[in-house]
């Protein structure tokens, strides 16, 4: 076992606290995927939760156009008044009580997500996190000192739900802050009124604040959207609203991100804004501003193109005896359970990735990345061709055939198509 990091013969020595950080799967399982191709081998990368398509050309240009008109200087801390607006609007219009006051722009989602943390926990405070979950989560709850705690999201007929009951349990009277994630990041489950309800009810009764991670807004497949949790009624006081322009409008490498904020946060918030970036790039959120304001059918053409490769992938998936892939309801990944495959077979969720990875050249993270709750599943993001996705739903038809065909898996027949 590799020692923590404050305890590696560093001279002089690191600080302890790089030993509560852990880093996303997908970072560490594309290094492995880059060495393997180095090789001469083919990989088919389904590890990365990033749109394949381009970003939409009337927002790079609107970038373009703002560095030629010399917006390369500094912008203010909290955002520039135009976008800051912008993103208030386009919060109301789902429903959320939002002023420009209260939005802070960031260099994507995730600074946001250190800043919310970092404004609302301290030594000792517990969190309560998903699992499966982001495991950004519990790093920087670990990092700023709190104690995270997990709550299940289960596997529940055909798809992903909360354990309303187990997360009530979960509750301690240290208990600070409730992370949440719809649609979510890796099940695409996505919270029905009634779960929001519950915790909203939990949140109240208990004084907790709320970080409410919405990246995936707007990557839905069933009727009603992703209700926020900020919309109940006494719930944007205590809400911190997570959102930003990677996922929706294919938008990762410009770096975009925004907290909606109960107004009182917001100058705490800035501080740490201040203390960090100073700002988001002036011209990048142009571009932002390009996005919200430009037509919005890219939004639609993204999603519909995702639903057409989640229905195809997961139909696909789900002949393979021993898998199953419920249909996600939101955001891009299909979370395949594989925990019939690997019983049979005698091996961990690690292992199989592992195997899939190398032998058969596709690369997925397995569910643990994303917490306990995580052993037998693996994680496949469907923002990919189609092409790929029914090369890569192939080989792993033939990664499972090979793991016990004496053990009684029954021979799996690849489809022509595939
Ligand atoms: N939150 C969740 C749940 C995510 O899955 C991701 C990216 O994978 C992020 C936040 C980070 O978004 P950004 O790239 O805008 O920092």
């Amino acid at each position: 076992m590799t020692k923590p990091l404050s305890e590696q013969p560093l001279s002089p020595r690191t600080a302890s606290r790089l030993d509560a950080l852990l880093i996303e799967g997908s970072f560490r399982v594309a290094a492995e995927a880059r060495a393997l191709e180095a090789q001469g081998k083919q990989i088919i990368h389904l590890e990365f939760g990033e749109p394949d398509f381009p970003a939409p050309t009337h927002i790079v240009e609107a970038a373009v156009r703002a560095l030629r008109e010399g917006d390369t200087k500094y912008a203010p801390p909290p955002g520039i008044p135009v976008l800051r607006e912008a993103i208030a609007k386009a919060a109301r219009a789902r429903g959320i009580a939002a002023t420009a006051e209260g939005i802070l722009v960031t260099s994507g989602a995730k600074p946001m997500l250190q800043y919310a943390v970092f404004a609302v926990v301290q030594e000792g405070d517990e969190v309560l996190v998903p699992d499966t979950g982001f495991p950004i989560y519990p790093s920087l709850v670990r990092l700023a000192g709190g104690v995270p705690r997990r709550y299940p999201i289960v596997r529940q007929g055909d798809g992903y739900a909360l354990d309303i009951d187990a997360l009530a349990a979960a509750v301690t009277p240290r208990t600070k802050a409730l992370m949440l994630n719809s649609p979510h990041n890796p099940t695409g489950w996505v919270a029905t009124a009634g779960e929001l309800e519950a915790m909203a009810k939990l949140a109240l009764a208990n004084d907790l604040w709320v970080i409410s991670d919405e990246i995936y807004d707007g990557l839905t497949y069933e009727a009603g959207g992703s209700p926020s949790i900020a919309e109940i009624p006494g719930l944007k006081d205590r809400t911190i609203v997570i959102d930003g322009f990677s996922k929706r409008y294919a938008m990762t490498g410009f770096r975009l991100g925004f907290g909606i904020v109960p107004p009182g946060l917001a100058r705490h918030i800035t501080s740490l804004i201040i203390n960090n970036t100073s700002c988001a790039p002036h011209f990048v959120q142009r571009a932002g501003l390009a996005a919200l304001e430009g037509p919005q059918d890219c939004i639609v053409e993204f999603r519909e193109a995702f639903r057409a490769r989640r229905n195809m992938f997961t139909a696909a998936l789900d002949l393979i005896p021993g898998v199953t892939a419920p249909r996600p309801a939101g955001a891009f990944y299909a979370f395949a359970d594989v925990r019939e495959a690997l019983e049979r077979a005698g091996i961990s969720t690690g292992v199989l990735a592992t195997r899939l990875l190398h032998d058969f050249g596709v690369a997925a993270l397995p569910g643990t990345d994303f917490g306990p709750a995580g052993e037998g599943f693996l994680r496949f993001s469907f923002a990919a061709a189609p092409t790929l996705l029914e090369r890569a739903a192939g080989l792993f038809g033939k990664c499972i055939e090979s793991l016990a065909p004496a053990s009684g898996i029954e021979q799996y027949a690849i489809p022509e198509a595939l």
